[in-house]
């Protein structure tokens, strides 16, 4: 539906352009002699369409290009019109165009640096600064828009709830500096094992989740052991010092339920690996409360 608006919007946009684009020509070629003042003002009115480029397409090479495009454009109906031109009049057409370009050029540069800002507010936003992942607000934008996608599709919609086993420690006996890196250390992981069509991001503190879209448990579950043994297996090496880490994983299946509850689920199932010894998967079921251990 987003996609329909946003084409038709494009449409009706590439309308305006094309008609401001014929519409000063077809008035000025036809303008009598007594309005012959007033060519200057239709003129300007290719600011419109420049103006409308420049924000379809927010880049320095297509604002000059389309600029050089206009004037030629202003230029070979004012040739073509006229027999015979003053120097002044050349003069005046020439000004003008200075003019309307710099209109242009400050309006363009103000609204691609606007553009560049709203960016990177937006990656702040989303990002979390010492992983690099996507953070929980991403991760709460990606379900809203994900469930009711695989609702409509009837496609599996999978969590995994990621969790650093004793962090606590990491930090406590080798400083909070080596706690960083090892956050890094299990973002690098987690990142090379998903596929492209799976989110992370780092949920909180030590925790990180996993969507996976169009993908059963099982799957789900055999991705999270995939996982939990990569880092089981890494070398995480801190100042010359390996340092064993591990994860849990709590990986559940979306029900219909709210987002909470499918959270909640996931977070159950995370919780039971944690009882039962930490450093393996467990999946959500409904049978056990706390979440069935599988492997
Ligand atoms: P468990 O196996 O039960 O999960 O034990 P844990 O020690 O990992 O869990 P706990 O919740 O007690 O401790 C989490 C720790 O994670 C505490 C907190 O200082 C640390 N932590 C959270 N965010 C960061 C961070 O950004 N950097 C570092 N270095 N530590 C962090
Ligand atoms: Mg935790
Ligand atoms: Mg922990």
């Amino acid at each position: 539906m987003g996609l329909y608006k946003e084409v038709g919007r494009k449409k009706f946009v590439w309308f305006i352009i094309i008609l401001f684009t014929i519409l000063p020509i077809i008035i000025v070629l036809n303008l009598k002699e007594e309005m012959q003042r007033l060519s200057s003002f239709f003129w300007s009115l290719y600011l419109i369409p420049n103006i409308l480029i420049m924000i379809l397409y927010p880049k320095w090479k297509v604002i000059i290009g389309t600029a050089l495009f206009y004037s030629i454009l202003k230029y070979f109906t004012f040739f073509f019109e006229e027999e015979s031109f003053s120097k002044i009049e050349t003069a005046a057409l020439i000004l003008e165009s200075f003019v309307n370009g710099a209109i242009l050029f400050t309006v363009s540069y103000f609204a691609l640096r606007h553009r560049k800002l709203l960016k990177h507010m937006q990656k702040l936003i989303i990002v979390d600064s010492l992983t690099g992942l996507y953070n929980r607000r991403y991760f709460d934008l990606y379900l809203e828009k994900t469930i009711p996608f695989c609702q409509r599709t009837n496609s599996p919609l999978t969590l995994i709830m990621v969790d650093i086993d004793h962090f606590k420690k990491v930090n406590d006996n080798y400083g909070h500096l080596c706690g960083d890196v090892a956050l890094k250390h299990i973002s690098e992981i987690i990142k090379r094992n998903v596929r492209s069509s799976d989110a992370y991001v780092r949920f909180g503190g030590e925790e990180f989740a996993i969507i996976l879209p169009n993908t059963h448990l099982d799957e789900g579950k055999i991705l999270a052991e995939q996982i939990r043994k990569a880092v089981e297996e890494s070398n995480f090496i801190y100042h010359n010092e390996h340092i064993y880490i591990s994860i849990s994983l709590g990986v559940s299946l979306y029900e219909g339920e709210k987002v909470e509850g499918f959270i909640e689920k996931s977070d159950k199932a995370l919780y039971s690996a944690k009882e039962h010894g930490r450093n393996q998967v467990v999946v959500f079921d409904h049978k056990d409360s706390l979440g069935r251990k599988v492997i």
